[in-house]
């Protein structure tokens, strides 16, 4: 191994903060009111409309983009949050590659999809902006209903609880709100503190206390909760992180992709942010992704993704892969982790085996590749806890390591209802889990009200 590298190691400082804020700037900086015009021009209003088909929360986009055309952009916002209140926070960071836009018939027909993405940006922005509150909630139903997670599934069906005139309390175990949207997105994707703004302006309704540092299964119980609520919703994402399964995986600079990704989104200045020169991550989908661009984007000199089949299987978007090659970032596919290299207990290396798909599995070939490295990122998917619920008191059915819903989001158990990443039919995205926590909170109003 390189001297230079095991002597230097993972280091701060790397970039100045000029360059670092450079880097680290929007992604797609917004459209301007002319450039929506012009954009907004070039939709059909398909009476089918497909992109509103494709997408999770099933907006009605072909409406919304007549009203911008029209220069009713505080109208198109009010079109985008009747359907999805985190509408600002999934015109940045929905995958509408493979969602609306994929479905779009100029996609189609000439490979140029309206930008739905950057149109819904637009008006939620300008309605933010302006603090323009849509919605006034019911006379109070008397009813209090639990939400534990403040992530997007909870702070969804918080807001449309509130709206039909339920109080609620969500219990939300870090010290801010917002879930993912605050501590994992990727930082050139949600700028300038936009996921706590999009809380703030969910919370605008009234009728929602967020109690912090609360934990279920630590602090409380479910059936506690059951017992003094009238209905609860679960909405707690995933806690847990798979292991890596390769030896000496606990040497120093071996790090979970998504606690640096939060140390990254919540860092007051990125200068002193730990980053070796040479990074390999490990896994294929968006927080690999999302750490490989962060890690070259925080200095790192060479950053490799290595993932263990084809490109094509890989979870992250081809847009997003293209993304992380754009920045610098070497993808290799066919290569699984076996062997972390430590020298006096520090990251120096990855030794990785060649795959291949042997009849309907993968296995290892015997062939094995060594990468130097300073730091070495897991990003091999995260867990559900099911702990937090059987050892707090009540038995809930699971289905692939993830509770059980049916389609309007109740679980096994009377009174409650879950909704995103912690439940069977999450689809591990932030549009997904705005649907099911909307979706559950109307359930449980129908239910709450006969
Ligand atoms: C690194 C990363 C990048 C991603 N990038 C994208 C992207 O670009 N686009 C996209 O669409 N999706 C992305 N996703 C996925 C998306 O963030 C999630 O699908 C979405 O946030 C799920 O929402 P949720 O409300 O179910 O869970 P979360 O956002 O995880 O929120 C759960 C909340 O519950 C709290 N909590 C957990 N356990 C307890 C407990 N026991 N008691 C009380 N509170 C608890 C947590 O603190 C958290 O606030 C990304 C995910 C990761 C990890
Ligand atoms: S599919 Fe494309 S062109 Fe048709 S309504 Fe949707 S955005 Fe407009």
């Amino acid at each position: 191994m390189d001297a230079r590298l095991s002597r230097e190691g993972i280091v701060g400082a790397r970039l100045s903060p000029a360059q670092l804020a450079e880097n680290f700037a929007d992604l797609h900086p917004p459209l301007d009111r002319h450039e929506a015009l012009v954009e907004s021009d070039r939709c059909y209003f398909c009476y089918d409309a497909p992109c509103m088909q494709a997408c999770p929360t099933s907006i009605d986009i072909p409406l919304f983009i007549r009203e911008i055309s029209t220069g009713n952009a505080v109208g198109a916002a009010k079109t985008i949050f009747d359907q999805n209140i985190m509408g600002g926070m999934c015109a940045r960071v929905c995958p509408t590659e493979t969602l609306c836009e994929e479905a779009c018939v100029r996609e189609i027909a000439e490979g140029k999809p309206v930008k739905i993405g950057m149109l819904q940006r637009y008006a939620t922005d300008i309605a933010m902006a302006q603090n323009k509150q849509f919605y006034n909630r019911a006379p109070s139903t008397g009813k209090r209903v639990a939400v534990v997670g403040a992530g997007p599934a909870g702070l969804a069906a918080a807001h449309r609880l509130s709206m039909h005139g339920h109080d609620v309390t969500i219990f939300e175990g870090r010290p801010k709100a917002g879930g993912l949207n605050e501590y994992g997105i990727a930082t050139y994707k949600s700028t300038n503190d936009f996921a706590q703004a999009e809380v703030d302006y969910v919370l605008g309704i009234g009728g929602i206390e967020i109690k912090h540092g609360r934990m279920l299964g630590r602090d409380f119980s479910l059936s506690e909760l059951t017992a003094d609520y009238d209905a609860v919703f679960l909405g707690m994402g995933l806690a847990g992180v798979n292991a890596l399964r390769a030896e000496g995986e606990d040497a120093a600079g071996t790090e979970n992709a998504v606690d640096f990704i939060a140390a990254l989104r919540q860092a007051e200045d990125k200068t002193v942010l730990p980053i070796g020169r040479r990074v390999v991550v490990i896994g294929g989908g968006m927080t690999a992704i999302d750490a490989a661009i962060q890690a070259k984007l925080l200095g790192a000199d060479e950053v490799t993704i290595a993932y263990r089949r084809a490109k094509e299987n890989m979870n992250a978007s081809e847009y997003e892969q293209d993304l992380a090659t754009a920045n610098g970032v070497v993808i290799r596919h066919w290569l699984a982790p076996k062997r972390v290299l430590n020298e006096g207990g520090k990251v120096v290396g990855l030794e990785l085996e060649y795959t291949i798909i042997d009849g309907d599995r993968l296995a290892g070939t015997g062939e094995t590749l060594a990468i130097e490295a300073d730091q070495v990122f897991r990003a091999i998917g995260q867990s559900f806890r099911p702990e937090v619920l059987n050892g707090s008191g009540a038995s809930t059915a699971f289905e692939g390591g993830k509770i059980r819903i049916d389609a309007e989001g109740r679980t096994s158990l009377a009174k409650v209802w879950a909704g995103g990443d912690c439940v069977s039919l999450g689809e591990d995205l932030t549009v997904s889990a705005t649907a099911q926590g909307r979706d559950a909170a109307e359930s449980i109003h129908k239910s709450l009200m006969g």
